[in-house]
């Protein structure tokens, strides 16, 4: 199996040290599932400087980067025949579970990482999309480039031991997971539900499917918006 891969321009490569300790990441990396390739912006930077930022024009503050060494490190990167540029931007679309399972069926997927207070405008028009991972600013695109290879991996298949958890979590239906227990029964004072130790796998089935219905009402009814099966008539304390 060919492996999937990130191309990554960014000022602060070090940032990715990351995926080599988060678990999944670092199993699908080690089996060649995924190849991360770091492109440093400082080694396309100008002058004896290496220099990748400049003054906005018009005045304000911060520094933005400039077009010429995103460009050039972009130019360099060896494109697949199934790849995608997404630059990491608060302005983008809000990243969905969609987009990511979009996304995992492409050979690779280039990532611009801003800085400072963003890049030139003419950046833009490299990226097939701008991606935001939320409605928060953080003060670089690393971040954001890292949870993207990190949820788009594992989704990927041969990454994770039991791909049956991808089915039922959060996300990938309009529904939030149910609630979930493990070992011991009862945990200073706290007990597990009768009905997930008595072994009746249809009262199971169904508890879990009216937990997630309940707590999808309480906490996202956002996301139930629009799909009829689920109207259902909630206690607003439960
Ligand atoms: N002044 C800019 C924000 C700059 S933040 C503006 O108002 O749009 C610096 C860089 O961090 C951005 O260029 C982007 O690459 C990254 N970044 C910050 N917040 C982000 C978010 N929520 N999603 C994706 N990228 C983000």
């Amino acid at each position: 199996m060919t492996s999937f891969n990130f191309d990554v321009i960014t000022l602060f490569p070090k940032a990715f040290e990351l995926i080599n300790n988060l678990g999944v990441i670092t199993r699908a990396l080690d089996k060649n599932l995924i190849d991360v390739n770091l492109h440093n912006l400082r080694e396309y930077g100008e002058g004896s400087y290496r220099q990748v930022d400049d003054k906005p024009y018009g005045g304000g503050a911060g520094m933005v980067l400039k077009p010429e060494p995103i460009y050039k490190a972009y130019e360099s990167i060896r494109k697949l025949p199934k790849s995608k540029t997404l630059l990491m931007t608060p302005q983008g679309k809000v990243l969905k579970q969609k987009d990511l399972a979009r996304w995992s069926t492409l050979d690779q997927i280039i990532i611009i990482c801003g800085q400072y207070e963003g890049f030139d405008e003419r950046i833009r028009c490299l990226a097939d999309e701008e991606i935001s991972i939320g409605d928060y600013v953080l003060s670089g695109g690393e971040i954001p480039a890292i949870s993207i290879i990190n949820g788009l991996t594992r989704l990927l298949p041969g990454t994770l031991g039991d791909p049956d958890s991808l089915i039922y979590e959060s996300h990938n239906s309009p529904l939030l997971e149910y609630p979930q227990y493990t070992r011991p029964q009862v945990f200073r004072n706290m007990k597990v539900p009768d009905v997930l130790t008595n072994g009746n796998h249809r009262d199971i089935e169904l508890w879990r499917k009216e937990q997630q219905l309940k707590r999808t009402y309480k906490r996202r009814r956002d996301l139930m918006r629009g799909d009829e099966s689920n109207k259902f008539d909630f206690d607003e304390n439960d």
